[in-house]
């Protein structure tokens, strides 16, 4: 059995920790998918490439109001998709060539195959080629997770589609079902119908990304429900073809038919399927890895990270994981903890949404003391340059120390206009001397950020 100082599963983040610090460690990588995980072939780049053409493809749908008449001719699928994945798919098999040609990685083993743990500390790996067991001092687990498939009768048989394959379609459908209220059925809701789709979202919940904060979730579904069919409140009970189409039954008698289904119900950790229990690794109910402030398991020399382990599942989180573990497994006798602390996230929909710290439901929950303060991007300059009528930021704050506890944010370009904020939050910087402390470049869309600040009810500005 071959025995390796360092095994790694999974080529995402996990494939950011070997560097020239590691050269002289006898390390191996197992992948079962296409290098470079989720975010680089399925995920957020992907992904974030569509919005944007999406972005531009709604833009005549909106340039009327500002006295300029345009028409969306025509969207050529075929050529948006191979644009898109023709600038990522080299870039992964790069990856691949990278770590299993290159001279920098004379010690690195690729296995391209499907890891199972099989006794402790003992991998088996299945290729093309059959499977071996390997073994290791140190493992890092770094195998991500996958689309949850609601159980719902029919749903195999019928076929669908979920986000590791709707953007590899050849012809656009003419009607999308979704099946999910979160950010990656708001993401493709928009995408699908800015290039002219009609989308239908089916929700079991009573809003759209019911995560964010309440009223941030309530405007999100009041403007979605403008653009696209909404269905709310709505268990999906069965599935069944009809001719070339999907039919849905829901709830209540209520069925609805589109050409294609995209299953966006949420994501779970890929533990199961790797086997940990066997290496002794325990989880949590919700399926991911446990691990501790190091980003250990509870298996001494077997570290986790991403969307594995963390319930954030997001790309800069496995990131700022992969660099905790980097360390700590070069430097055991001086580990760093992971800093979870203020994590943000963003829905790239029409219109974005972004958010750092508590939404006003957990300080309520929580018994916190808060104030709370908004601005409207209709109230700003440049909100008035874009003629922004429904975009707004939130904030909460500490009212005895002005210390920010949350900041959301659901408007255009919230995604970097938040940015600030969570330096805020990060580094203790309180609302009074943010606002005051520096220029603010008008008439920029950052005003949004200084004038909600300035809104705050909090120490230095009552
Ligand atoms: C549609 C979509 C959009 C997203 N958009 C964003 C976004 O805008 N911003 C953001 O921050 N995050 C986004 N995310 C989340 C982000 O992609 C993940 O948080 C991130 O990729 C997790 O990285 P990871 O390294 O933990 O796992 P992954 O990148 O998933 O890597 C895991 C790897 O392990 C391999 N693997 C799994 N099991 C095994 C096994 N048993 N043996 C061998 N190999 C195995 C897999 O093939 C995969 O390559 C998005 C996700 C999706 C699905």
């Amino acid at each position: 059995m071959p025995h390796y100082d360092l095994v790694i599963v999974g080529t995402g983040s996990g494939n950011s920790i070997l560097d020239p610090r590691f050269a002289d460690w006898k390390t191996a990588i197992v992948e079962k998918g296409v290098f470079g995980g989720t975010c680089l072939n399925v995920g957020c780049i992907p992904t974030k490439m569509f919005v944007h053409t999406a972005d531009l493809a709604a833009t005549p749908s909106v340039s009327d109001r500002f006295g300029v008449e345009e028409e969306l001719v025509a969207v050529r699928w075929r050529e948006v998709r191979d644009r898109i994945f023709g600038r990522i798919d080299p870039i992964a098999a790069g990856g691949r060539e990278y770590r299993i040609g290159h001279p920098d990685n004379a010690n690195v083993t690729v296995y391209e195959g499907e890891g199972r743990f099989t006794g402790h500390k003992e991998l088996t790996v299945t290729t093309a080629g059959g499977t071996e067991t390997l073994s290791a001092d140190r493992f890092v687990l770094a195998a991500g997770g996958r689309p949850v498939i609601p159980d719902v009768e029919g749903l195999d048989e019928v076929g669908y589609l979920t986000s590791d394959t709707v953007m590899r379609l050849d012809e656009l459908p003419r009607h999308l079902l979704i099946l999910g209220s979160g950010f990656i059925a708001a993401e493709f809701a928009h995408v699908f119908a800015s290039f002219g789709v009609k989308v239908t979202v089916i929700a079991r919940s009573g809003a759209l990304l019911r995560y964010e904060d309440e009223e941030i979730s309530r405007r999100f579904t009041e403007l979605a429900s403008r653009r696209y069919d909404v269905r709310l409140n709505r268990r999906t009970l069965r599935a069944r073809r009809d001719g070339s189409g999907v039919t849905l039954e829901l709830e209540g008698g209520e069925t609805v038919t589109g050409d294609q289904l995209l299953v966006a119900a949420g994501r779970r950790p890929n533990s199961d399927l790797l086997g940990v229990a066997a290496t002794g690794v325990s989880t949590l109910d919700s399926g991911h890895v446990e691990v501790d402030t190091h980003q250990q398991t509870s298996v001494e020399g077997i570290y986790a990270l991403g969307d594995l382990s963390s319930p954030f599942e997001l790309k800069h989180v496995a990131n700022h994981e992969a660099r905790v573990v980097q360390h700590n497994l070069l430097h055991p006798g001086e580990p760093i903890e992971a800093d979870h602390r203020f994590v943000p996230h963003a829905v790239f929909s029409s219109p974005q949404v972004a958010s750092v710290g508590l939404t006003e439901q957990q300080a309520r929950q929580r018994g916190l003391e808060y104030v709370t303060a908004t601005q409207d991007y209709a109230g700003i300059a440049f909100g008035w340059a874009m003629e922004d009528t429904s975009g707004f930021a939130k904030l909460l704050a500490d009212p005895a120390t002005g210390l920010l506890l949350g900041a959301h944010i659901i408007g255009p370009h919230a995604a970097t206009v938040i940015q600030p904020l969570i330096q805020a939050m990060s580094f203790g910087l309180d609302a009074h001397t943010m606002a005051r402390g520096q220029y603010w470049i008008h008439p920029a869309l950052p005003e949004l950020i200084e004038n909600a600040l300035l809104n705050l009810p909090v120490k230095g500005q009552r």
